[in-house]
């Protein structure tokens, strides 16, 4: 049997098992994290190991389902500079980047891309690949951070978090170090678990807070050092190997089913509303409804037909 069916590391496979992913379906994941300090116990690499742990376990369960893509390691940090260590991904080059590697994916035939994001702040910029993705290519992208996946079942979160909302939660906190003790405990300076508090969440004003699982209305987001003493936002010292198992396999369970889901799901289809057609073609690297011409349609002497294109893609 050939492994594009039961691998599920892309940069594994070969080129011509690479045709063979693409006639399964399957789904192609991104881990996006960041190098980027999380407080004097544990490691810089935090926002990678989480999404790209929980995205090999998916890989695991659905193999014949997904592809983990290397992770994108260098994340929108210009805020946390203050802190040595973090490495900053100019927010342009940053966005541009990500867009190389899911435009790449779309030409070569993969229709289904997720971005796992690992790094909070990543996300407007995530989310910004993730459109341009679906009007500049013809696949279909979505960003999606990995803490989000516990808030899928209702019950989960009430089930294990200890720690205050909002404020418990955020960085370097009861999650994240709960997740890290589980992935790779060895790495967690256990005697330095110290919990932090974001000073802004202690003034306790109806608009500006934050917590992983939720924001203010108005919240401004500046420089990290402004508002914590050592990096840790939130409750570290409610963590625990254990929750980071129960966190790790519902994480896995819920991407698994979104994965097999999103797989199967037909893309929504556009429909040109103009009574008179657009005499150029559309601005700002974005697709015009009538797709570009495949090879094959030009070998057979036929025009490259918009709609037929349309409907071809997945
Ligand atoms: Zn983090």
């Amino acid at each position: 049997m050939s492994r594009a069916k039961t691998e599920y590391r892309y940069e594994k496979l070969t080129w011509p098992e690479i045709n063979e992913a693409v006639e399964l379906g399957k789904v192609c994941v991104i881990p996006c994290g960041s190098v980027e300090q999380h407080g004097p116990h544990l490691p810089l690499d935090v926002d990678i190991v989480c999404p790209q742990g929980i995205a090999y376990g998916a890989g695991r369960q659905v193999p014949d389902k997904m592809l983990v893509l290397p992770p994108y390691w260098y994340g929108y940090c210009g805020h946390v500079m203050d802190f040595p260590g973090t490495i900053n991904g100019h927010f342009e080059n940053f966005i541009r980047s990500v867009l190389d590697v899911t435009k790449s994916l779309a030409y070569h035939g993969f229709k289904k891309i997720i971005l796992l994001n690992g790094h909070g702040s990543n996300m407007p910029n995530l989310d910004l690949v993730a459109r341009r993705t679906n009007l500049e290519t013809d696949a279909e992208c979505v960003c999606c951070g990995w803490w989000n996946l516990l808030t899928v079942d209702k019950n989960f979160l009430p089930s294990w978090r200890e720690s205050k909302f909002p404020g418990g939660c955020a960085h370097a906190c009861e999650l994240e170090t709960s997740l890290y003790l589980y992935l790779d405990g060895d790495n967690v300076r256990k005697d330095k678990i110290k919990n932090g508090t974001i000073s802004f969440n202690e003034e306790e004003s109806p608009f500006m807070w934050v917590d992983l699982f939720g924001a203010g209305a108005a919240t401004v987001i500046s420089w990290t050092s402004s508002y914590t003493a050592t990096g840790v936002l939130g409750e570290a010292e409610l963590a625990t190997a254990e929750k980071g198992r129960r966190v790790y396999e519902e994480a896995v369970k819920q991407l698994s089913r979104f994965v097999t889901w999103f797989a199967d799901r037909p893309k929504d289809q556009r429909k040109l509303r103009h009574t008179k057609a657009p005499t150029m073609p559309m601005p700002w690297g974005q697709e015009s409804i009538e797709a570009a011409p495949r090879p094959a349609a030009r070998s057979n002497g036929k025009k490259a037909n918009g709609k037929k294109a349309v409907k071809k893609s997945r």
